[in-house]
């Protein structure tokens, strides 16, 4: 079998802050990706362009910019510590 490796795209952003929760100093990397392959097609139902890609990722990095940064720590008691009936199914 032929493996196609289609190219993916990826930004990657350290983040240096308090932990929102605790206070402790923190170093989290950030690091989104999307694949462009045929598959992958924008609003248009045109496959991506590496462009387009880039914009989209740094939409959602904007996005996750915006809420505050967890330690490791605090994120790990966070998604256990949901009531119940709340978990995704
Ligand atoms: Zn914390």
């Amino acid at each position: 079998m032929t493996r196609v490796d289609f190219p993916v795209v990826t930004i990657r952003c350290v983040r240096r802050d308090k932990c929102g929760k605790c206070g402790k100093r923190t170093r989290r990397t950030l690091k989104l990706w999307q694949t462009r392959n045929p598959l992958n097609r924008n609003a248009a139902g045109v496959p991506k362009t590496e462009r387009e890609i880039l914009v989209e990722l740094n939409e959602e990095l904007a996005e996750k910019l915006r809420q505050p940064l967890l330690c490791s720590a605090c994120e790990y008691e966070q998604i256990w510590s949901r009531p119940p009936g709340e978990e995704v199914k």
